[in-house]
């Protein structure tokens, strides 16, 4: 059995929002198995806290792990574990790998592969499309069949696609996420058990609508970051070098995003798309305002969004813009994420019989968020990243020279 015991920790309770001083965390397996002061184990490796600041480590709720750079991204920037939402069998391969101490990276929880309307207006390979009704049932038990957790659907579905699409994942057991609909309405999909709606610019124009959404206990994701990457990378033409954390992106990584955003820039000036970021921020405000349901994700990697570092910046941006307290943001990307996805008994908090997914921090988070990369130790159930053996990660991933898997076929244009 490995037993390692973390001596003098101030202990984050993200139920009350205090610290308890001076305490021990024995860790048995990757598992918490006792909290308390002067806890005794003669066979355990003592890790000394000196009375830093231990948090649950992140979960980012919204991400799409398309290469494996991501997954050393996330580990220094303390993400570890992710919602992944654009499932695929390289993914699966690589959340195996990392499950199984073969690499580094946060836990995958995924969503089966994006499924969309034949209608569609722009096409990717690596998305499914369905023509009918039964054909978007069909895509529901092919994911529940590939094991994935949720179903993930895009918008260009007909009422009637939609309607079978939720109806099939419903009698199997299985929850939809997406971007709500172009076509249906958003109160018949709540109703239908829509489970989360992802990104605030996807949620309806009406205040009633977003009523109506938080009210049904959808769950909402406001990637906030990303829904700026329009106005910003789009219409502003700021340079994508700007995003936090490029400095750490491949050279590969980086000409995907220069590539990928030409198109994005091309597609959006055909639609003429120019929304007013201060409506789409007041909608998302309002969701989460009636409902606790939100959680913090950072839609890495499109362009413009980092992994790990995209979840920071998301954190501050919900501090800033959406009006969160400190605590409430941590809670975002930790206790709730967990929560949507059925694994609050074993993460996303710190408690005994959960798994030790902890931070380490410097200066305190509920001061200002920012101190959440203030790290000093990253805990990933039995596996311990030091702060120097993340400057050592942080090093290789400035390596221009490094090569990496990518999961995504159209990664590589
Ligand atoms: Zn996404």
């Amino acid at each position: 059995m490995q037993r390692k015991l973390f001596r003098d920790a101030k202990v984050l309770s993200l139920r009350t929002g205090r610290y308890a001083q001076e305490m021990d965390v024995l860790v048995e397996n990757g598992t918490i198995a006792a909290i308390g002061r002067n806890l005794e184990c003669a066979d355990a490796e003592v890790v000394e806290c000196e009375g830093r600041y231990m948090t649950p480590s992140l979960i980012d709720a919204h991400v799409h792990m398309i290469c494996e750079e991501m997954g050393l991204q996330c580990i220094v920037c303390g993400v570890t574990a992710v919602r992944h939402l654009s499932g695929g069998e390289g993914v699966l391969r690589y959340a195996r790998d990392i499950r199984a101490g073969r690499r580094a990276g946060p836990y995958i929880y995924s969503s089966g592969p994006i499924v969309d309307g034949a209608g569609a207006r722009y096409k990717s390979p690596s998305h499914v499309y369905i023509d009918g009704p039964e054909q978007a049932a069909q895509a529901v038990r092919d994911t529940v069949e590939a094991g994935y957790l949720w179903a993930k659907a895009y918008p260009s579905m007909t009422p009637e696609e939609m309607e079978s699409f939720l109806q099939e994942a419903k009698r199997l057991n299985i929850r939809v996420s997406g971007h709500l609909s172009y076509y249906a309405d958003p109160k018949a999909l709540a109703d239908l058990g829509y489970a989360c709606c992802e990104h605030s610019s996807s949620l309806p124009k009406n205040d009633e609508d977003i009523d109506y959404l938080a009210d049904s206990g959808m769950w909402f994701c406001p990637t906030q970051l990303v829904c700026e990457t329009l106005p910003d990378y789009v219409w502003k033409e700021k340079p994508l070098s700007e995003a936090a954390g490029y400095e750490y992106l491949s050279e590969a990584s980086r000409k995907y995003w220069e590539e990928r955003n030409k198109k994005i820039i091309a597609e959006y000036k055909e639609r003429n798309l120019k929304p007013d970021i201060n409506v789409i921020i007041a909608r998302g405000r309002r969701f989460m305002d009636r409902s606790d349901r939100y959680m913090a994700g950072s839609d890495a990697m499109y362009p413009g969004v980092v992994a790990g570092f995209g979840l920071h910046a998301e954190l501050r941006k919900l501090v800033d813009l959406y009006g969160l307290a400190p605590l409430d943001a941590l809670r975002a990307a930790t206790m709730k994420p967990a929560e949507c996805m059925g694994l609050s008994a074993c993460k996303g908090q710190i408690a005994p019989g959960m798994d030790a997914d902890l931070l380490l921090l410097e200066r305190d988070p509920l001061e200002d968020i920012s101190n959440l990369l203030s790290i000093h130790m990253v805990i990933q159930g039995e596996r311990v990243y030091g702060r120097r053996q993340l400057d050592r990660m942080l090093d290789e991933l400035k390596d221009p020279r490094r090569e990496f898997e990518v999961f995504e076929p159209t990664f590589l244009f």
